[in-house]
């Protein structure tokens, strides 16, 4: 049996197996590095729009979450409770979510964007009995108070008070709480559950994942030591919303590292400008955007106010979360001198595969897997692709030796409380190698030559056209060459003659609004039998605005939905 896993920080040491009989990331993690460097940076905070950074050193976070876990334990929170967290990016989350974790309790992030159906569907799946919110989601979460009856807790943490019977102040019983010291929790084992994430809900309703305390918490110490390179004195700036798998690779891997986060929590849209402005003001190092955050940075307007205020620290960016195109590398790094890692993972695990350090980038490709991480293509029985044929992306959940994979979630929270994941065996009898089980994510992909993974589509998107399976992101990805092309979705499309063709949904780039249409589409088909193998050309192209692509609430583009859409019309048109 694995010992604990003592004083762990920035102990490089953390391996896709590593797991200690206990660990807890606050008194593991936080704790140590704020005993060994009281005064190290765990963060740097401001609203933003110019507004100073507030330095908050990790010896902060120990002592106010051990506080906090007093606060908690004095309202009559118990270990395995499960605790919803919808609050903007202000301090107290992270205070607030390092008590839950230092307690054995369960957290369960959400997306501040949910509304009242959002906050009712999460609080009954999850099981939630305390919740944490913002003056905003608090108000939320009283209009739809009876479809959840199990929340029996109540804190705001930040925003004006909201005078409902029930709702305990965190600030203020913080500041009139007279329990102080050390908090003596319990030592919580690497198995015991951790973390509820709900999935982006790309494909469908989202999905409810489980963690345990060593699969998210421990494990990203890999995100950030192999794809984020992270370390003390390092600022990390993750744009992506708390509720989402991405914001845990960004907490728990800076701090396993030692490094700060960069918090900005700016009231109002996003837009690119911004994004550049606080690049250019704050001593950033690090950035992790999504693809379409990038793709909105490199129009011909950024470009002009990105010389004019270029980033002032920046060295090392990178992507997740969706196929990143070549295009879009290679023009940021004309603008920033930085090339975007692209990273591969999903909120069922830690990064998976990606760009990482000391590797040579192959635009266009998810970069190679996790050292010592069982990632492979597989076929239908679970055989190794050989290279160069698309299969689809599994992770074994035991090694080759033999031990188990400790990086990936425990399975989905189903409504009878079940956890379970998707699994194909390998044990077809003569077959040479290990059984094993493999976890399924659901993607599709090939490796070429030199062990670069290449992103084909989800396994539901990809396109079966005239007995040939397309990719959607090949296509994409050529087309956002064009200079036409802002944004494109490509999909199935169906067809009385062929069965299923391709069609590409595109947005323009506003100097390309006014051109004549067929035109334009001829071209950009021409442009495709020339950059891809001609059978993959979109036979169909709509031109669309910008709001048209349905998109999930992290901007994650629904594929899904454009499908039906395209079966729908195919039906209307066959009853004319
Ligand atoms: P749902 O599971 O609810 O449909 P989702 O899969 O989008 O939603 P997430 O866990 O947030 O939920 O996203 C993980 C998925 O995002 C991956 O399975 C993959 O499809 C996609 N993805 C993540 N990173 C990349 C990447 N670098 N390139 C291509 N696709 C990526
Ligand atoms: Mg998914």
């Amino acid at each position: 049996m694995a010992s604990t896993l003592a004083a762990h920080p920035a102990d490089r040491s953390v391996t896709p197996t590593t797991c200690p009989d206990e660990f807890n990331f606050a008194t593991d993690v936080v704790d140590q590095w704020a005993e060994r460097y009281p005064g190290l940076p765990a963060m740097y905070w401001t609203t933003g729009n110019g507004v100073p950074a507030r330095e908050l050193s990790y010896a902060y976070f120990s002592q106010r979450s051990q506080q906090a876990a007093h606060l908690l334990k004095s309202l009559g929170a118990q270990q395995g409770e499960r605790v919803m967290i919808l609050l903007s990016r202000v301090p107290a989350w992270w205070e607030l979510a390092t008590a839950v974790i230092r307690m054995g309790l369960v957290l369960c992030p959400c997306t501040t964007l949910a509304v009242g159906k959002d906050i009712a569907y999460r609080a009954e799946a999850s099981d939630a009995t305390l919740f944490i919110g913002d003056e905003q989601s608090i108000r939320t979460l009283l209009s739809v108070r009876g479809q959840c009856p199990r929340i029996r807790t109540v804190i705001q943490a930040a925003g004006t008070a909201v005078k409902a019977a029930g709702v305990t102040q965190y600030q203020e019983a913080m500041s009139s709480f007279d329990v102080e010291g050390p908090f003596h929790g319990p030592r919580t084992a690497s198995k015991d559950p951790a973390l509820i994430y709900f999935t982006s809900g790309t494909t469908g309703m989202p999905k409810m994942v489980l963690h345990n305390q060593v699969s998210c918490p421990l494990s990203s110490a890999m995100t950030g030591k192999y794809w984020l390179d992270l370390r003390p004195g390092k600022v990390y700036w993750n744009l992506s919303e708390q509720g989402w798998g991405k914001a845990a690779w960004a907490w728990f891997g800076a701090w396993n590292m030692g490094a700060a986060l960069f918090v900005e929590d700016l009231s109002g849209p996003f837009s690119a400008a911004s994004l550049l402005g606080t690049l250019h003001q704050y001593s950033i190092s690090t950035l992790c955007a999504p693809p379409t955050v990038y793709r909105q940075l490199i129009t011909t307007a950024m470009r002009e106010l990105c010389k004019a205020k270029p980033p002032k620290s920046l060295e090392h960016c990178v992507g997740a979360g969706e196929p990143l195109n070549s295009e879009v590398i290679n023009q940021w790094q004309d603008m920033t001198g930085c090339e975007i890692k692209d990273g591969y993972g999903q909120t069922e695990s830690t990064l998976l595969c990606g760009n990482l350090v000391g590797h040579v980038v192959r635009p266009g490709s998810m970069g190679k897997p996790i050292p010592g991480l069982p990632f492979e293509i597989i076929d239908q029985d679970g055989e190794s692709c050989p290279t160069g044929e698309e299969g689809d992306i599994a992770i074994a959940t035991t090694t080759k030796a033999g031990d188990m994979v400790a990086c990936i979630f425990d399975g989905y929270i189903s409504a009878t409380g079940d956890v379970k994941r998707a699994v194909r065996h390998e044990a077809r009898p003569g077959r040479s190698v290990h059984p094993r089980q493999w976890f399924l994510t659901g993607d599709r992909a090939y490796r070429d030559e030199d062990g670069y993974i290449w992103f084909v589509g989800r396994a539901d998107d990809v396109i079966n056209a005239s007995g040939y399976r397309i990719g959607p992101f090949e296509i994409e990805s050529v087309l956002k060459r064009h200079p036409a092309v802002q944004e494109s979705a490509v999909v199935a499309s169906p067809d009385a003659a062929r069965g299923d063709v391709v069609k590409a949904f595109i947005v323009r780039n506003k100097e390309f609004l006014s051109a004549d249409v067929s035109q334009l589409a001829a071209e950009l088909q021409r442009f495709c039998r020339e950059m891809a193998a001609p059978y993959k050309y979109p036979r169909k192209i709509e031109f669309v605005c910008e709001n048209f692509l349905p998109k999930t609430i992290s901007g994650k583009i629904r594929r899904v939905e454009l499908r039906q859409l395209e079966v729908q019309r195919a039906r209307q048109m066959s009853k004319l």
